[in-house]
């Protein structure tokens, strides 16, 4: 299904604005320009879900997450962004494998099972993007994803 990328974005953003419980601040950083993806959008979503309730369940009292996309080489690059503790440096790329999560006592106390991320990165791959994460420990965490994209909503073989 073609969607218009920011509408799908800022939909999503909304919901979990609406319904935080904790003292965050939501920041958008998005384009007004019209980007077209071709996606499952009930996958996407969860994709999405799940990052940004990683990026709440780690962020402090007042902290900020960040929502942004940018154009590069073709291709959406969607971040979001927190103040959290972050992942140590040996870590980070671990945190898309299975049933992986970074500090055992910490991630019990919090809930979930490890697998919110490893079936990001398999569905992002499936749309034929990529994902990875940067982090500082103690400063925060951003989560990246691709995503293929076209500049109107009939794709190039019209
Ligand atoms: P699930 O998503 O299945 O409910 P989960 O959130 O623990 O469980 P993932 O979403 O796959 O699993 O994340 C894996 C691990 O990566 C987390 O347990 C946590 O240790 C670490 N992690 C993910 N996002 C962040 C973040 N924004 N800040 C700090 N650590 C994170
Ligand atoms: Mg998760």
């Amino acid at each position: 299904e073609f969607v218009e990328f920011n509408k799908f974005f800022t939909r999503i953003i909304d919901r979990f604005e609406m319904s935080k419980s904790q003292n965050v601040e939501f920041v958008r950083l998005l384009p007004e320009k019209s980007y077209y993806v071709d996606i499952d959008t009930d996958k996407l979503t969860q994709v999405i879900d799940n990052i940004i309730s990683n990026a709440l369940k780690y962020s402090p009292d007042g902290g900020n997450i960040r929502f942004g996309f940018t154009v590069h080489d073709n291709m959406l690059r969607v971040m979001i962004s927190d103040d959290g503790m972050g992942i140590p440096k040996e870590n980070v790329s671990r945190i898309f494998d299975r049933f992986y999560r970074v500090d055992r006592a910490r991630a019990r106390s919090m809930g979930g099972t490890g697998l919110g991320l490893a079936i990001a990165r398999e569905m992002i791959e499936t749309h034929g993007g990529k994902i990875w994460a940067e982090s500082e420990e103690g400063q925060g965490t951003t989560i990246f994803f691709t995503l293929p994209y076209e500049l109107d909503e009939a794709g190039d073989w019209e």
